[in-house]
């Protein structure tokens, strides 16, 4: 680690300004945070933040300029000012000093120097920083080893960490954010720390939790995060449903699985499958009515009737509290949790046309998806089982292909309007409109008829018949 080369993570137009603008102005400038970290990781970021002995909105204008004239976004409030080159963001700040008071949840903030601003970082990873300035340039200022613990993989508060996370409770979950990123280990103290204020979470906003749990699940082991959260306290307070789902019961010799861990299971079996963090909570929600539908039966074992259903009405409750979208990537997380056990029904059958069409027809556009996640939902430690399943799947993707070329029924449109049965029968909006129309839809899931205007006619005209209705005489 210690002999990457550093100097060609801070050699380009960018930094070249930087540096120039700092030598003319005589600021003593620094790159600062996450982006010396990540080179170091041999993993370069796009945001760069930098630090300046001075004012950050003055520094952020004049390198615009020199770069051409990049618009400035300046936030004074903050004393902050970023702007966009190509593909990177780069943000300025002056060197600060925080301090916070334990009724508000915003500090005073005065001017600092690099060292006060190293201190108000909230991990020693996340503190190093690499002089822009002529005499030093490139050379690493850290004062409390954060290169050492990089190298350990060590999660660890600059400063008293009871203080780091009462200061601002984010920073636990940020915690559990680079730890799980990272796979690196939360030290002992830092640790204790956030079991000790697990409560005031409750002061952060629901948007910002929100921010740094997607951050979270799209980790490479999400599963990670989850256990951290869960043994530090956290989960119950921010997701109880899931904290649910841990435990098994036994009754009669009999045990359920752990639903929590298995859950954890098929979010990082799906990891690899997809990058659409909506997916990736589905995969988090597929189970959640598992406690609230759990029962035993002498005859069936334990059973969870309906939990795809009850799931699929718990999923608008937690999106409103935690403040997530309440739009059509809610309507896709309630689709997935619904139908999440049809392909598996359905694989463990012989696979018949009408039940693929059926699928296919429920699951629209998101199918694909669907079939992801039910992949990922197969945890059997049996790998014959599995082998099976899979064996299953690939037969239950093929005929979707098939049936889907040969009926269309992806996105059903019906081929009889309810303006042309109103039109043959002389009738006005009735009950038996939608009788006609769901006996045609289901006639052609079905495979009874074909998916066309002409056959789905003629069963319209017997459907009528059969409700007492009588065709118009042309
Ligand atoms: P990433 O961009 O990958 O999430 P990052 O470390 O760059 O990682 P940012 O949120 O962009 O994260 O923050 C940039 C830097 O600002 C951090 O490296 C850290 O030094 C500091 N920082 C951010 N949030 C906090 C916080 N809540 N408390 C203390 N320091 C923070």
């Amino acid at each position: 680690m210690a002999d990457i080369n550093v100097k060609k993570y801070i050699d380009g137009t960018v930094f070249k300004a930087i540096a120039s603008v700092a030598q003319f102005e005589k600021i003593e400038t620094y790159v600062i945070g996450g982006y010396v970290r990540d080179i170091y990781l041999d993993k370069p970021s796009k945001d760069i933040d930098i630090v300046v002995l001075g004012s950050g909105i003055e520094m952020a204008e004049k390198v615009a300029k020199k770069l051409g004239g990049v618009k400035v976004s300046v936030f004074r409030n903050y004393g902050t000012a970023m702007f966009k080159y190509r593909d990177v963001e780069v943000e300025f700040v002056g060197a600060r000093k925080e301090s916070y008071q334990r009724e508000s949840r915003n500090p005073i903030v005065e001017d600092g120097t690099l060292e006060d601003d190293q201190n108000r970082r909230d991990f020693t990873i996340n503190a190093l920083a690499l002089s822009l300035n002529k005499d030093n340039y490139g050379e690493l200022v850290d004062p409390f080893n954060g290169m050492e613990d990089l190298e350990n993989g060590i999660i660890r508060t600059p400063l008293d960490p009871e203080i780091t996370f009462s200061d601002d409770p984010l920073r636990m979950l940020r915690a559990i954010r680079f730890a799980t990123r990272f796979g690196f280990k939360i030290e002992e103290n830092t640790f204790a720390g956030i079991k000790n204020n697990v409560e005031r979470i409750d002061i952060i906003s629901k948007e910002r939790i929100v921010d740094e749990l997607n951050k979270m699940i799209m980790a490479d082991k999400p599963s990670m995060g989850f256990k951290l959260l869960d043994i530090t306290g956290l989960l119950v307070k921010i997701l109880p449903e899931f904290a649910a789902m841990k435990g098994v019961d036994e009754v009669n010799g009999k045990r359920h699985k752990d639903n929590f861990y298995h859950t954890l299971e098929v979010l990082d079996r799906i990891v690899p499958n997809t990058d659409d963090v909506w997916l990736r909570w589905s995969a988090i929600f597929h189970d959640i009515a598992k406690p609230a539908t759990k029962r035993f039966d002498k005859k069936l074992g334990w059973t969870f009737h309906a939990h795809n259903h009850i799931g699929q009405k718990m999923v608008p409750q937690i999106f409103k509290r935690m403040k997530f979208p309440m739009n059509d990537k809610m309507k896709f997380v309630q689709k997935m949790v619904f139908l999440h056990m049809r392909p598996i029904v359905l694989s463990e059958d012989i696979v018949s046309d009408s039940a693929v069409r059926r699928l296919l027809f429920d699951a629209g556009d998101d199918i694909e998806s669907l079939m992801t996640l039910c992949e990922a939902d197969i945890t059997s430690k049996n790998e014959e089982k599995v082998k099976r399943y899979m064996r299953n799947f690939k037969v239950v993707r093929r005929k979707l292909k098939e049936i889907e070329e040969k009926d269309k029924v992806r996105n059903f449109q019906p081929p009889v309007s309810g303006e042309d049965i109103m039109e043959a029968f002389d009738i006005t909006p009735c009950r038996e409109i939608g009788d006609i129309k769901t006996a045609i839809k289901d006639a052609i899931l079905d495979g009874d008829i074909e998916n066309n205007f002409e056959q789905a006619y003629e069963l319209m005209k017997v459907k009528g018949q059969e409700l007492g209705l009588t065709l118009k005489k042309n």
